[in-house]
């Protein structure tokens, strides 16, 4: 049955046409849809620069694919319950679609949405879609949440072939068009003076297509070799899709979809798949413990962490900050994602460990800096991370598991390429002396043009003494 009252779709952070089961719903009996996105941030969850830079791109690139197929993204500013009067008022649409957003303070946001606009006669209906499994749909066998990865997972795993195909872009799809509309560069999401992000265009194309075309890639050239490969952060071996991910570009059964096509044809190896597949259950893991754990991002997830005495040391921090504590690996991190909006995986473990543990320093400055600079960050995953770094957190790394910041450089960076491109003023430096420039000889440093101090720090702390106060505040807990 066709009618002429337009829904709306209320976009959020699931910026694609496909697989997207709000659209669908929104146009199933052939109503236009009115596609919108309200610029009404959550000051509980604060979006970062970074990723700010991301959304403008990825409005970009939806709005032009919309227009494509005939239609309009409407953008306006406000609070999400006044904007949508406003278009029910000028368009007599009776329904909104959104998709399901899952941490706390959106959930609070998003039933008060509900509730309102039912009591106004209004049909509103969330949708799932950012996850593979819904946070309430997996329980141990007494009814409780899991704590651990491994049960979970294989909790996950032994329903998986429950998990519905990815939906397509719906044809016939109608639009309700000619809205008012808001000039996107007005909004001020991208960096003006500096251009910090200036070195994020030629890493990322944000958008549905920028997705699709980051996972064929993957899949047709780089994931060979996954298992093994996913911890040398010079190396190509990752996806890069977690800020597609993260601003629901694409969807973890369309992945799951490309990855068992590509099993079939044999780009890709059973052994890369499961573990390429578990990473992706590390994302739904974070999820699931934020939704079962509320205060995930503000407190350890193990009470007997939470007077930990950490130190206040602002320098410290700054240092650790702007890439210059005298470790090359931690610091090469650091400058990664402040050129890329991105961090290697293995690398960010070994820069959290270094703040946490080195100095000693609060897992939510790092959370907080991350939240700020990461084009992906996630507040379930970036919370999750911190805490397992730290030790506080579900299934944690043990608090005395300290990232030696030395050999993790020469077991994951052995010929140094990772260093090198990060911290060219190294460049010049015998492999052997990468990981711990004050171990050269002064003569071997001089013939690489490096003065420690200089153009490159001492380290701010000694690793050996760093690990046994770690170890000692740690263990009186
Ligand atoms: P791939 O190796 O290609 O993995 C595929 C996908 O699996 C990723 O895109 C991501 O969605 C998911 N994934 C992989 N590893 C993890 C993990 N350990 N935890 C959760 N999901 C994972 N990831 C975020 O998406 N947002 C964050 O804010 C975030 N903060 C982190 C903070 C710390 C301290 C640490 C140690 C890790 C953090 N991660 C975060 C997890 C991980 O580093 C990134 O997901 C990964 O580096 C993204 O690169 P990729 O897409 O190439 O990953």
């Amino acid at each position: 049955m066709s009618t002429s009252r337009p829904a709306i779709l209320l976009f959020r952070n699931d910026l694609r046409l496909s697989d997207h089961a709000a659209l669908t719903a929104a146009c199933a009996d052939g109503r236009p849809v009115i596609c919108l996105y309200v610029n009404d941030p959550l000051p509980a969850d604060p979006m970062g620069a970074a990723q700010q830079w991301w959304l403008h791109h990825s409005l970009t690139a939806l709005s032009a694919q919309i227009e494509l197929l005939g239609g309009q993204l409407v953008l306006r500013s406000g609070p999400t319950q006044t904007v949508l009067s406003q278009v029910i008022a000028a368009t007599g649409a009776d329904e909104v679609h959104w998709s399901r957003r899952y941490t706390p303070n959106a959930v609070a946001a998003d039933t008060v949405l509900k509730t309102q606009l039912k009591a106004r006669g209004i049909r509103a209906e969330s949708h799932a879609g950012r996850y593979l499994f819904e946070p309430w749909q997996v329980a141990t066998k007494s009814g409780t949440p899991f704590r651990v990865f491994t049960p979970f997972w294989r909790a996950c795993l032994a329903q998986l072939d429950q998990v519905s195909p990815a939906l397509p872009i719906p044809s016939g799809l109608t639009f309700h068009r000619h809205l008012q509309s808001e000039d996107l560069p007005d909004w001020g999401l991208l960096p003006a003076r500096p251009n910090w992000a200036a070195g994020f265009g030629p890493h990322w194309t944000p958008g549905e297509a920028g997705a699709f075309s980051r996972l064929d890639q993957f899949l047709s050239a780089r994931a060979q070799g996954y298992a093994e490969g996913r911890d040398f952060p010079a190396e190509a071996r990752v996806s890069n899709l977690s800020p597609h991910l993260q601003m629901g570009e694409i969807t973890p059964r369309q992945i799951l979809a490309s990855l068992r096509r590509a099993e079939v044809t044999g780009d890709v190896s059973d052994r890369d798949a499961t573990k390429f597949l578990a990473e992706v259950g590390w994302r739904e893991f974070a999820a699931y413990l934020l939704y079962h754990t509320p205060s995930l991002p503000e407190v350890e997830f193990q009470p007997k962490f939470v007077p930990f005495p950490w130190r206040d040391a602002p320098d410290d921090l700054a240092a650790w900050q702007r890439g210059q504590t005298g470790y090359p690996i931690v610091d090469a991190g650091v400058r990664e994602l402040w050129q890329t909006g991105t961090m290697h995986n293995r690398v960010r473990m070994i820069v959290a460990s270094f703040l946490t543990k080195h100095l000693r320093i609060d897992w939510r400055a790092g959370l907080a800096w991350f939240r700020d600079t990461l084009l992906d960050a996630d507040v379930a995953s970036n919370a999750a991370s911190w805490q397992w770094v730290a030790g506080c957190g579900a299934d944690a790394a043990p608090y005395f598991r300290i990232f030696n910041p030395i050999t993790q450089a020469t077991k994951f960076d052995p010929t140094g390429a990772y260093i090198r491109q990060w911290v060219p003023e190294l460049s010049a430096l015998p492999d052997r002396y990468l990981g711990a420039p004050w171990q050269a000889p002064e003569a071997v440093l001089l013939g690489a043009g490096i003065r420690l101090g200089t153009t490159y720090p001492h380290p701010i702390v000694d690793h050996a003494s760093a690990r046994a106060a770690a170890l000692d505040a740690f263990g009186g807990l």
